[in-house]
């Protein structure tokens, strides 16, 4: 089969061939549909040989859908052809952060190797893939495949920091988006779905603002200098109950950090390296600071809820096989507006 694989440091991403996995006990094989394309991999292809985490050649891909193929022993409740996404954090199952449905946390998943698909384990972007565990598998049902695979991580991810700040997020308050592309466009359509929040979106491509305006941002302008006292001007010199930072270089963290209230949540999604100082006087009173890894297995769920609703709408650009080497570079060259999606199988 054909998949997308990350085969030396610091080279880019090649599709080569590669035998057709067998699912092992337990295991499901599933023939993919769609597979998204996320920035981090980018981040992770940056990343040095020394102490670079993951093992060569790595196939590609954390956002996959596919329809089951065959059965490890001992699978039941899955039936060949079904239409199904992956949920990607995996853990182990049985501890407490697991119990509750947080794999994302699994307290063992280091010591046990267990990784998500494309993060360490063969990932999306093949014609074939194995789960390792049918419970990662959520149905899709009547949902289309390519224009939801992104919610395994453009949507959940976004879900889960915007869930856990939405006491915050009454009427009358102002959330700030910052980078509205694969996550930050949809977390712009969870925050007007689940909150009265004025949303104001912040990047610095004016195709990405358009886009953020069109999926429901009140304000979207271009993330410099000037963007803090802009939303402060917004505000009444109040700030923003909610900021995520979908960016997270030094000077995103540093725009975060300046426009958040009072009693403010500051959740830094990207993994762009920047630091935010937490101390008293550095940021207003009670301010918190997370940085967020994607989101649980029941809220994975729950966004599909929303995109059954219609309440979001991602905006997928579509790739072949071959072509997907072209969305890694279009996605480094800051060019595709929305997610790119790989469809393995045509
Ligand atoms: P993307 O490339 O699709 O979107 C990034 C957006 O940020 C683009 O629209 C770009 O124009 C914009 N941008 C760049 N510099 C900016 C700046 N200075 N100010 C404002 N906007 C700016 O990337 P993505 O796939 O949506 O990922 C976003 C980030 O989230 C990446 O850092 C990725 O690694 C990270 N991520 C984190 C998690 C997590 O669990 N914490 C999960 C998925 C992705
Ligand atoms: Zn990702
Ligand atoms: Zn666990």
């Amino acid at each position: 089969m054909k998949a997308l694989q990350y085969r030396e440091i610091g080279a880019s991403p090649e599709v080569v061939e590669i035998p057709t996995p067998e699912p092992k006990p337990g295991e499901v094989l599933l023939k993919v549909t769609a597979a998204g394309v996320c920035h981090s991999d980018i981040a992770v292809m940056s990343w040095p040989a020394e102490g670079f985490p993951y093992q060569l050649p790595l196939t590609l891909g954390h956002e996959g859908a596919g329809t089951v193929a065959a059965l490890g022993d001992g699978v039941s409740g899955l039936a060949i052809g079904e239409s199904v996404a992956v949920y990607g954090p995996w853990g182990c199952g049985r501890c407490v952060k697991c119990a509750a449905g947080a794999e994302n946390y699994c307290q063992r998943a280091r010591e046990l190797d267990i990784n998500p698909p494309g993060l360490g384990s063969p990932g999306a972007i093949a014609e074939y893939m194995i789960v390792d565990d049918a419970r990662h598998l959520v149905p899709l049902g009547d949902l289309d495949p390519v224009q939801t695979v992104p919610l395994t991580d453009a949507g959940l991810t976004p879900y889960h920091a915007i869930k856990r700040s939405l006491p915050k997020l009454t009427p009358g308050s102002t959330a700030v988006v910052i980078g509205t592309g694969g996550l930050g466009h949809v977390a712009v359509q969870v925050l007007r779905a689940m909150t009265a929040a004025r949303v104001v979106a912040l990047d610095v491509s004016e195709d990405k603002l358009e886009l953020a305006r069109k999926v429901g941002a009140h304000e979207a302008f271009l993330s410099n200098a000037e963007a803090a006292g802009k939303v402060k001007e917004l505000t009444g010199g109040i700030g923003a109950q909610a900021v995520f930072d979908f960016v997270g270089v030094a000077p995103t963290v540093a725009t975060a950090g300046a426009v958040a209230s009072v009693e403010a949540d500051v959740t830094i999604v990207g993994i762009g390296g920047g630091t935010l100082p937490v101390g008293f006087g550095e940021l207003p009173f009670e301010v918190s600071v997370k940085a967020p890894y994607w989101g649980t297995r029941d809220e994975l769920i729950e966004v599909f809820e929303l995109a059954r609703g219609g309440a979001i709408d991602v905006h997928v650009e579509t790739f072949s096989m071959d072509e997907a080497p072209q969305a890694y570079e279009r996605l480094h060259a800051g060019t595709i507006n929305g997610r790119a999606v790989i469809l393995p199988n045509g």
